[in-house]
């Protein structure tokens, strides 16, 4: 669209060749009729042979499909915040979403919160609040990779007996760049060995400062284990979150990310959705980076079948082409056919750019040869 050859803007203006060449020759540009020139050069020829040119809009699929409009501020309403717990290897981090998910198991509700399905969203004094129950902080770090923002609030858990870790730091890095806040949990304050004062001392290096010292970084001691200052810690995570204002519009098509997806040998491709804006309903085509389908069921983390989830609300859903990955963005779309396209077009876009890829060398590569 910034572009076009000396010929087919010959043509398109009805001039000869010979003449746009020559117009061109008297602008100091050097170029043949089978030469592409740029928007700029093409006014200038245009505007000197009596004709005017105008950029050409080009509407992509992806365009056309997937709607970007804004929201408008009277159809947002309040969304749960979405939390990540991230830390150290071994300092608890799946010791406290096991806590938080079974202390959470409402009483005569059947099961509970059984499913694994990758997040799960629990009731904090009637706010409702998600967590990313993935392992680690693999996903997370996929997921930033991608370049999708799922997460609201960041907990970071440190070991009171231990202390900050190469993990530790690589979390507070994650959550900087993703600009939100953390909320530092620290654990295991039932050990005897627990020394938390030298912990809050080890995270002012690292421009966490305890409310307590003037700074404003919420430090709450907990042990996953006995359960003590949990409660606590959920409170901070709902304020934390609260002072965000976090708004979604249910009234729209859905959108969101991949949290976890695999190959189900009698379902086929299964995938963990969380939603971010809009509302997913059952029968809706989606497409997920290459992946498209039509949800065909939809289970939410308690294990029950659900037809609808709305913003931050995470559910399982099956009816996929094909795996998507963890931390590619899905959209509910309207035209199948049309998806189905996309997904093809960014296949091919996938292989041209690996293609691209091999074989290329660098001026790196070379000098590492010698
Ligand atoms: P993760 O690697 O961060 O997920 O850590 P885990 O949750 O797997 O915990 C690592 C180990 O620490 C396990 O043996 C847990 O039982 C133990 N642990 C976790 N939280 C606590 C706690 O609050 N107190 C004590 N005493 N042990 C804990
Ligand atoms: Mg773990």
């Amino acid at each position: 669209p910034d572009e076009i050859g000396v010929g087919e803007l010959a043509s398109r203006m009805k001039k000869t060749g010979a003449e746009v060449v020559k117009t061109l020759m008297k602008m100091g540009v050097m170029a043949s009729l089978s030469e592409i020139i740029d928007y700029d050069t093409a006014a200038l020829v245009a505007m000197e042979l009596g004709c005017k040119v105008e950029k050409e809009v080009v509407v992509t699929i992806e365009e056309k499909l997937i709607d970007t409009t804004e929201d408008k501020e009277e159809d947002l309403i309040p969304r749960a915040p979405v939390v990540v717990v991230m830390g150290h290897v071994d300092h608890g981090k799946t010791s406290l979403l096991d806590y938080i998910r079974h202390a959470n198991v409402v009483s005569g509700e059947a099961g509970g919160i059984t499913q694994h399905i990758g997040a799960y969203q629990v009731d904090v004094n009637g706010s409702p609040v998600t967590f990313l129950d993935t392992p680690g902080h693999e996903a997370f770090t996929a997921m930033r990779a991608r370049g999708a923002m799922v997460t609201d609030v960041a907990i970071l858990v440190v070991a009171a007996d231990d202390g900050i870790m190469p993990q530790t730091v690589e979390s507070i890095n994650h959550a900087k760049a993703a600009e939100i806040p953390v909320i530092v949990a620290i654990n295991k304050m039932d050990k005897p060995t627990a020394n938390p004062e030298r912990i809050k001392q080890q995270l002012t290096e690292y421009s966490l400062v305890p409310e307590e010292w003037g700074g404003d970084t919420i430090i709450c001691p907990i042990s996953a284990k006995t359960g003590e200052g949990i409660d606590n810690l959920l409170d901070m995570v709902v304020l934390t979150a609260e002072m965000r204002e976090l708004k979604a519009n249910p009234n729209r098509s859905a959108h969101g990310a991949v949290i976890e997806a695999r190959l189900d040998k009698g379902r086929g491709p299964v995938a963990t959705l969380l939603v971010q804006n809009g509302t997913l309903h059952q029968g809706d085509v989606i497409i997920a980076g290459t992946a498209v389908g039509r949800v065909r069921a939809m289970t939410n983390d308690k294990g029950q079948k659900v037809t609808e989830a709305g913003p931050s609300v995470p559910v399982e859903i099956i009816g996929m082409s094909e795996v998507p990955e963890a931390g590619d963005d899905f959209h509910a779309v309207a035209d199948e056919r049309m998806a189905r396209e996309l997904a093809e077009q960014r296949k091919a876009e996938q292989k041209s750019s690996m293609n691209s890829n091999v074989g290329k060398v660098t001026l790196e590569d070379l000098f590492s040869q010698i």
